[in-house]
């Protein structure tokens, strides 16, 4: 058994190497970017034999999802991994799966990022899992996310369904001494006994939901015994249910109490009943303390007496919001607050994140501040990525920021609703993500509005992954959507070329239909890294 020092999120990835997958398939996405990232580097070297897995960013969550699925169809283990938000992208063939009589051992491995750290919301993917009637795993602790991803694996192969491990932000990105075991070998392909366990045709996928629906005494009773769900009954009238790293908030506070509470702590779902009823045998309260929705706080009330009283965060005994901390909980828990007196404020000036210096997407937006120069109050919608920045001072450029891809859809809707002009500002690797689609429906309309898409080479704010389609390629997919050959226009965001490109920008502003703007200078951070990384190649040589 070897020892090292890993994130949340490179156990996962380890733990999945050591079961033995073939393939591993992600999207970038804070905070789960460093599972891909840890195999891409140490696929090779962590594997049984040194079999390194094929190991893949691409399009989008759905497209990563869909992959894995091929493989495990082919009777061969895959991780799929992405952020919260990612799953709405991939809910479809996720949902689905859950049908479908999973071969090769299928594990989703999704980081949620309560607190809202570097996302668009806090929703909390076991709710996804519990939606799709499958097993959800919750490490409380990096040990336990390599665990729990190897043990995923075999469960998903022995249920037939895929298997979630969920992980949230701090977990994911802070780190812990992993003890990790023998690796295992990969599996050899192996086609479905039958193939209409894959065909969701109605009567297939009627045939397949009740099989899903009769597993699942299978998966209570799974969560009823495995030590994941852990219980110990104490004499006094509290008690706890701790759900993933929330245990830990729990054990930095349980030696001030005057008695130690019972404890119910979480790490499988479906939400163990029979455990939960157990607890409160014979309590006045139960506290839950869970990262994210009040999701065990909800199916608990379902579960017990009404005698017994449920404290949270949807009773108002937590914060209905944000990360817990040892302090929220610790008030929960009734106990005072360790640091007494206020904290004397630090005077240092605000610092408002902004896009770096030199960044290309600075200079496009200037360009575009002066376009829109005296014509009437429009629409600047944006999209996912640094460029999002500019919503604030000194840009302030942009009117919207929702969803990946959601930029196109938006000014063509505005359009659509009598708005002029109406622009849309999306990166490269978004347009490529989730924009395809909506510039579909703006082809088809001609729809009056005009699209820039940032191409800076890569996915800049999650650390300059690859984008899939080189640069050189986006004019030709952009001609063969449809676009009008005479309004898809590729410019030099270089700011000596600002006034030019304003002007170009403009003009296509007032073309009266379609018109889609390429402004394409690489990163800025990935020009110096690519440099770096030049040179150390020619340093070594
Ligand atoms: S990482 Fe690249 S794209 Fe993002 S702000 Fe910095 S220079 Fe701009």
């Amino acid at each position: 058994m070897s020892a090292r020092v890993l994130l949340g999120d490179e156990a996962v990835a380890l733990g999945a190497l050591h079961a033995g997958i073939t393939s591993a398939y992600a999207y970038p996405g804070t905070p789960s970017t460093e599972i891909l990232e840890y195999i891409l580097q140490r696929g090779g070297a962590d594997a049984y034999g040194g079999d390194a897995p094929v190991a893949a960013w691409t399009a989008n969550e759905k497209t990563a999802f869909e992959q894995a699925l091929g493989v495990s169809m082919a009777g061969r283990r895959a991780l799929v991994a992405m952020k919260h938000v990612g799953l709405n992208v991939a809910a479809d063939p996720f949902v689905n799966s859950a049908l479908l009589a999973i071969s090769g051992g299928l594990v989703l491995a999704v980081a949620d990022d309560p607190g809202m750290h570097s996302s668009q919301n806090e929703q909390d993917s076991r709710l996804l899992a519990d939606f799709a009637r499958v097993i959800c795993l919750e490490p409380r602790n990096q040990q336990e996310a390599y665990e729990m991803t190897r043990e995923a694996f075999e469960l998903s192969e022995r249920f037939g369904t895929p298997v979630m491990v969920r992980l949230v932000t701090r977990l994911a990105h802070s780190r812990a001494v992993v003890r990790a075991g023998e690796p295992e070998a990969q599996r050899p392909i192996a086609h479905p006994e039958d193939s209409r366990d894959w065909i969701l045709l109605p009567a297939n996928a009627r045939r397949r939901w009740r099989t899903l629906l009769e597993r699942q005494p299978a998966f209570h009773a799974f969560t009823g015994t495995t030590p994941h769900n852990e219980l110990q009954i104490a004499p006094g009238p509290l008690g706890v249910i701790t759900a993933g790293i929330a245990r830990n908030y729990l054990r930095e506070n349980v030696a001030d109490l005057a008695e130690a509470p019972s404890h119910l702590h979480v790490g499988a779902y479906p939400i163990p009943a029979a455990l939960v009823r157990r607890l409160v045998e014979r309590l006045e309260t139960v506290l839950i303390l869970e990262d994210g929705y009040p999701y065990v706080e909800r199916a608990v009330r379902g579960l017990i007496p009404p005698r017994v009283a449920v404290i949270g965060r949807e009773s108002g005994h937590l914060p209905p919001d944000g990360e817990l901390t040892p302090d929220t909980v610790r008030e929960a828990l009734g106990l005072p607050l360790r640091c007494s007196g206020p904290i004397a404020p630090i005077n240092v000036p605000d610092r408002p994140p902004q896009l770096c210096a030199g960044c290309p997407h600075t200079d496009s937006f200037h360009a575009l501040e002066r376009a829109l120069a005296g014509l009437p109050r429009g629409i600047v919608t944006s999209d996912i990525g640094c460029y999002t920045l500019a919503a604030l001072p000194p840009l302030s450029a942009i009117d919207s920021c929702v969803c990946m891809g959601a930029s196109i859809g938006m000014a063509k809707g505005a359009s659509d609703a009598g708005v002029r002009p109406a622009v849309a500002v999306i990166g490269d690797s978004t347009f490529l993500h989730s924009g395809v689609t909506p510039l579909m429906d703006a082809v088809a309309a001609d729809t009056d509005m005009t699209v820039i898409i940032l191409d800076n080479e890569v996915v800049g704010m999650t650390g300059a992954q690859p984008t899939l389609l080189p640069s050189s390629r986006l004019p030709a997919l952009l001609l063969g959507l449809g676009v009008n050959p005479d309004h898809c226009v590729v410019l030099d965001a270089h700011p000596r070329r600002t006034t030019e490109n304003a002007a170009r920008v403009r003009r296509e502003i007032e073309h009266r239909g379609l018109s889609v703007v390429v402004a394409a200078r690489v990163c800025v951070e990935a020009a110096r890294s690519r440099k770096r990384m030049h040179k150390e190649t020619v340093g070594t040589s």
